[in-house]
């Protein structure tokens, strides 16, 4: 096995010397070691992909579309995501100047941090929030500015925002909201979505939704978007990973203002050349022939939500109310005071059941725990037994 040369062992890229590898992640590996432990700690769903979109992915392999698709995506899925954003939040993006097809939602926030933030650009993360961001944030050398929403119900406030905009925030180019949100499982209200569009177009700011999860609704909450309010200085992530279990197909897109997304989609292209052809096939055919799909998740998703929260507040668990994706937020018991990893891991050692400290998701996470309920009811059952037990006994 070869060594790297001495001489190269100091001069890798120092950026990333601050940056270690996800926590989440990390915890979750030790955690699967435990023999026997039902993991509630990743954000993947257990459902599997529609036959429909994996058969349209087959047949376009057969079909020999095996070239470079081009950059920003094959026209035909672009004009697909331009549908399907018309008709799901009535916002008109053009297919041809306003979309890109990127390699997941990870693939599009790169493609956009890269293309808006310079070194040393402030941009403001609401937490807890999805850990990744800061990872990718400083790779571009920018500086991600932590805002605490604990107080509020993990929703951020526009008389907070401001509040940061005039201090720890000043001079910031952009705020990323993930909406609805990993890991609170919280979605904003469009009253609130618009005053926060108001004070992000006082202070002239970029704005990035992170909408992954936008399909994954319940209890008649509405997804909405800060396209709806301020297209021109909006840019909308989303992608099919999670409302068509598709995690691993890897597609996501960007819709933006046309003068941003030529630069997004050349820094797209500098990156990944063009998504895969078959995974765009696929796309596709969900986009246009599976509309019946995320509603069919989001029915599974709001019956195990139910069945969850129901059980953690018999148990004396608090949270703000979960509205969206598949995640619950909890409060652990007194007896742990803040220290979510302490009972992370008792959860885990002793109970099997594995939860993700909320420390990781950022400031305003400490004293809580992510618990993911895109495990089978089976799974959830048992987990709720295993957790009463726990909880029983200290
Ligand atoms: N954004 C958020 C908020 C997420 O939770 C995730 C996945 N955990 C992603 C983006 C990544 O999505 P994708 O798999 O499409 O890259």
């Amino acid at each position: 096995m070869p060594k790297l040369a001495n001489d190269l062992s100091l001069t890798k890229n120092t950026r990333l010397n601050s940056l270690g590898p996800s926590k989440i992640r990390a915890f979750d590996e030790k955690a699967s070691q435990i023999p026997g432990i039902i993991k509630l700690t990743i954000g993947e769903p257990d459902l599997n992909t529609p036959d429909h979109v994996k058969d349209a992915a087959i047949a376009d392999i057969k079909a020999n579309d095996s070239h470079y698709a081009p950059q920003a995506g094959k026209p035909e899925l672009l004009e697909a995501i331009s549908n399907y954003l018309d008709r799901s939040l009535d916002v008109k993006y053009d297919s041809k100047t306003e979309i890109c097809v990127t390699v997941g939602a990870t693939g599009a926030l790169n493609d956009v941090f890269m293309s808006i933030l310079n070194p040393g650009d402030k941009i403001l993360v609401p937490t807890p929030v999805w850990a990744l961001y800061f990872q990718l944030i400083k790779l571009t050398g920018a500086i991600p500015v932590q805002i605490d929403t604990s107080k509020d119900d993990f929703i951020l406030t526009p008389e907070h925002l401001e509040t940061v905009l005039q201090n720890e925030g000043k001079g910031a180019k952009a705020i990323i909201l993930t909406d609805p949100s990993n890991p609170t499982g919280r979605v904003y209200p469009a009253a609130t979505l618009k005053a926060l569009a108001e004070v992000i177009t006082k202070y002239h700011l970029f704005s990035v939704t992170d909408e992954i999860y936008g399909e994954l609704v319940y209890d008649n909450n509405v997804h909405h978007s800060l396209s709806q309010y301020i297209p021109e200085r909006n840019i909308l992530i989303s992608g099919l990973s999670k409302a068509y279990a598709m995690t691993g197909w890897r597609l996501g897109y960007i819709a933006a203002p046309a003068d941003i997304m030529k630069t997004i989609q050349k820094v797209n292209a500098f990156l990944v050349t063009s998504v895969t052809d078959n995974v765009q096939a696929a796309a596709i055919d969900a986009l246009n022939n599976g509309q019946a799909d995320p509603l069919e998740a989001r029915k599974i998703y709001e019956d195990r939500l139910e069945f969850m929260k129901t059980g953690l507040e018999k148990l004396g668990f608090e949270m703000s109310t979960p509205q969206g994706a598949f995640y619950i937020f909890a409060k652990i018991p007194d007896t742990f005071g803040t220290d979510d990893e302490a009972f992370a891991n008792e959860l885990a050692t002793k109970a099997k059941v594995g939860v993700t400290p909320g420390r990781y998701f950022g400031k305003g996470g400490q004293g809580y725990v992510r618990m993911s309920y895109a495990s089978s009811t089976e799974q959830l059952q048992e987990a709720l037994k295993r957790i009463a037990k726990f909880v029983e006994n200290i």
